[in-house]
C-alpha cells in the first residue's frame, strides 16, 4: 500500500505544456480516478507516476520517498493497460507467472499467489487456456490478475475498460470495485467516462487543459463543482447555468433571475455578476404564474422520466420531470428551484462563490 504525492508537477513537450503545475495527494488505499476530456493530460500524469515519462518540473513521492526520476521497475507499482498487454500466444498461467519469474520469486510463492488471485478473479478454470481464445471480459480479468500477482504498492490503470462493450464495462466496474474493497491497494484509474468515475472512485480528480480543477469525492464533485467547467462536465444533462442580475448578498441571500427574487444558500461575498447553477433534477414545474415564467420548448422521453427543455427570459434550461407528468410542448409553465441545491459561480472567473 502506498501514498502518492505529486507536487508542482509539470510536463512540457517542446513548447506545449501537457501538465501544468499540478499538486495532489493520492491517499493510501484509495481508488482515485483521473477524469477529463481527451487531451487534458490524464495519461501523461499517470505515465509520470509510473515512471514511463519524466516530468519537466515538480516531484513525485511514493510513501515519502522521492521517485520522480526512478525507473518504472524501481517503483513497485503495476500498470494495467488495455487488453493488449497480455501475451496472446502464451497460456493464462504463463501470463500470470511471467512477471513473478522475472522478479525471481520462488516457485512455491508463485503458486500461492496465482491460486489466490485466480480465486479472487474467478479464473481458476481458465488457468490452462490460451489467452488468444478468451472472451473480452475473461481477458481483462487475466490482465488484472497479472497486475495483482505482483502485489504492488499501487495500481495504475489507463482506460482499462475502454475496449469493452457497454454491458461488460458495467460488469467490470462492479468487479473492480469489489476487488478494491478486498485488496485496498492504492489505485489511480484514468478515464474520460464520468459514469465509470462515479461508480469506481473514492476520489475524482477532474482535469482540463493540463490543470487539476477539482479533487473531491463523487458527492462533492457533483454537488459542489469548483467551477463552471466541472459543473458542465459532470452530470447528464449538464447543470443549468443562468445569468443572475442585480444580486443581493447577505445572511438569507437572494438573487434576481429575470426580475424575480430567488432564494439561494447564504453568500459570503458580493455576488454581483454571477451564474446560478441548478441541476435538472432540482428544477420543478409549477403552475404558470408561479415562480420563474417560461414555456416548454421540447421534451424527451427516457422511460423513467422526461427531460423538458424550457425557455425563460433568463435563458434555456432543462428539467427532469417525473414519468407520470408528461410536459406539453409549447405550454406555459412556472419554474421553481430546490433552493438548498443551488450553487453560484462568479461570472468572470467562473469559480464557485464561497
Ligand atoms: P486521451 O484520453 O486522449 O489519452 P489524455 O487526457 O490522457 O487524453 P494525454 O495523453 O496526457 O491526454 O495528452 C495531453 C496532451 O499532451 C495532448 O495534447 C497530447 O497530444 C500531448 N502529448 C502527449 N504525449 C506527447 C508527446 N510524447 N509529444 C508531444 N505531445 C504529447
Amino acid at each position: 500500500m502506498a501514498e502518492i504525492r505529486i507536487q508542482n508537477l509539470q510536463k512540457r513537450f517542446a513548447d506545449f505544456t501537457a501538465v501544468k503545475n499540478s499538486s495532489l495527494v493520492l491517499e493510501d488505499g484509495k481508488f482515485v480516478v483521473l477524469l477529463g476530456p481527451s487531451g487534458c493530460g490524464k495519461t501523461t500524469t499517470l505515465r509520470m507516476i509510473a515512471g514511463l515519462e519524466f516530468p519537466t518540473g515538480g516531484t513525485i513521492t511514493l510513501d515519502g520517498s522521492d521517485v520522480t526520476y526512478r525507473r518504472p521497475r524501481e517503483r513497485d507499482i503495476a500498470m494495467v493497460f488495455q487488453l493488449f498487454a497480455l501475451y496472446p500466444h502464451m497460456g493464462v498461467r504463463d501470463n500470470l507467472e511471467f512477471p513473478l519469474r522475472n522478479e525471481g520469486v520462488p516457485r512455491a510463492e508463485i503458486d500461492r499467489r496465482i491460486n489466490e488471485v485466480a480465486g479472487i478473479l474467478r479464473i481458476e478454470h481458465l488457468l490452462g487456456s490460451r489467452v488468444g481464445g478468451l472472451a473480452g471480459g475473461d481477458r481483462q480479468r487475466v490482465a488484472l490478475g497479472r497486475a495483482i500477482v505482483r502485489e504492488p504498492k499501487a495500481f495504475l490503470m489507463d482506460e482499462p475498460l475502454g475496449t469493452l462493450d457497454a454491458e461488460f464495462r458495467e460488469l467490470m466496474c462492479v468487479e473492480l470495485r469489489k476487488l478494491h474493497e478486498r485488496l485496498k491497494t492504492t489505485t489511480v484509474f484514468v478515464t474520460h467516462d464520468q459514469n465509470e468515475a462515479m461508480a469506481l472512485a473514492d476520489h475524482i480528480v477532474v482535469m482540463n487543459n493540463g490543470e487539476i480543477l477539482q479533487a473531491d469525492d463523487p458527492h462533492g464533485i457533483y454537488n459542489f463543482p469548483s467551477c463552471v467547467f466541472v459543473a458542465r462536465f459532470i452530470g447528464r444533462p449538464p447543470m443549468n447555468l443562468l445569468q443572475v442580475r442585480g444580486t443581493v448578498a447577505g445572511g438569507d441571500s437572494q438573487v434576481q433571475v429575470d426580475g424575480r427574487l430567488v432564494d439561494v444558500p447564504a453568500l459570503q461575498g458580493d455576488a454581483d455578476r454571477a451564474l446560478l447553477g441548478v441541476r435538472p433534477e432540482h428544477v420543478r414545474l409549477v403552475p404558470s404564474g408561479e415562480g420563474l415564467g417560461g414555456h416548454v420548448e421540447r421534451i424527451e422521453y427516457f422511460g423513467s422520466h422526461w427531460i423538458a427543455e424550457l425557455k425563460t427570459e433568463a435563458g434555456t434550461l432543462k428539467a427532469l420531470v417525473d414519468k407520470h407528468t408528461r410536459p406539453v410542448e409549447g405550454e406555459r409553465v412556472g419554474l421553481a428551484f430546490d433552493t438548498s441545491r443551488l450553487v453560484l459561480f462568479d461570472a468572470v472567473t467562473e469559480r464557485l462563490l464561497p
